[in-house]
């Protein structure tokens, strides 16, 4: 029986808990690769993941909330238009090895500064050789996404090893008005929780990342529409926006963990909003 606990990260190292969206944790990127392309993060990167990679640069998602291209000292536009990492999967390769020699148990997420299915991934298909690469070294993978259907070639891969694999995705909107000009490349909310549900009943691991909230009534209401297939929520605040002003943070944090008590979750509430 899955037991209703606000969980501390460090405690409970996997299924991951994982988001795209932090300045402190994009700006921990290049500075504290232990390996070629997976890095380690530090600080408050650690909420989500202590290992990632990051296959593109730039993602085609282009959500108007974004920190990676200033994090990442990139032109919107530029970042907006993504290319692959040089020898991206050859590196990978090796810091694979190098990590399963180590005998790494910590999962890597795919990504913070990308998206692993943004719509460049459709041509190029790295996150599946990704995947591929990190199973083939015993080595657990935790998918962040907002690219909903785009994502579903790749669960014959992640429910062939559910022991090594977690599936999440990043929702904001309820509102699709909304959704499609702040996010406005990314797939839509209803087709990311289709996704979800899919994973869910291929038997992987899921998890949603409530991060950032645009308004606390749609967040709240993502946990109505989606508890019944998700493992695990985590959840943050809107960081660096004139719209975080809008929302009663103290409130949210109230209603919030009182909604997924409620629905027997298990979450994790990220430091900046438990300070309220
Ligand atoms: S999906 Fe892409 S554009 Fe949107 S927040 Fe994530 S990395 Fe940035």
């Amino acid at each position: 029986m899955t037991t209703t606990r606000q969980i501390n990260i460090s405690e409970s190292e996997f299924p991951a808990r994982a988001s795209s969206s932090s300045n402190h944790f994009i700006r921990s990127w290049e500075a504290n690769n232990v390996t070629s392309i997976i890095y380690e993060t530090r600080g408050r990167a650690k909420e989500y993941c202590e290992l990632a990679a990051n296959l593109y640069r730039g993602c085609d998602h282009c959500c108007t909330y974004c920190y990676a291209p200033s994090a990442t000292f990139q032109k919107r536009e530029n970042f907006c238009n993504p290319s692959v990492r040089n020898d991206v999967l050859k590196k990978l390769e090796l810091d694979a090895v190098t990590l399963k020699n180590r005998g790494e148990s910590r999962s890597i997420l795919l990504s913070f500064t990308t998206d692993p299915y943004c719509h460049l991934d459709v041509t190029e298909k790295l996150t599946r050789e990704a995947i591929r690469i990190l199973h083939e070294n015993g080595l657990k993978v935790s998918i962040l996404t907002k690219g909903g259907s785009r994502s579903e070639r790749d669960f014959d891969l992640l429910s062939s090893k559910p022991l090594l694999s977690e599936y999440g995705a990043t929702l904001v909107f309820t509102d699709e008005n909304l959704r499609s000009k702040i996010e406005p490349f990314a797939a839509r909310t209803e087709e990311r929780i289709e996704s979800l549900k899919k994973a869910h009943e291929l038997g992987i691991s899921t998890y949603v990342s409530l991060e950032p909230v645009w308004t606390a009534e749609q967040s709240l209401e993502l946990v109505d529409m989606t508890y019944e297939f998700v493992d695990f929520y985590k959840v943050g605040k809107l960081n660096y926006n004139r719209q975080q002003k809008n929302v009663d943070w103290k409130q949210f944090k109230r209603d919030i963990i009182s909604k997924l008590n409620c629905y027997n979750k298990n979450f994790y509430i990220k430091k900046d909003l438990n300070n309220f």
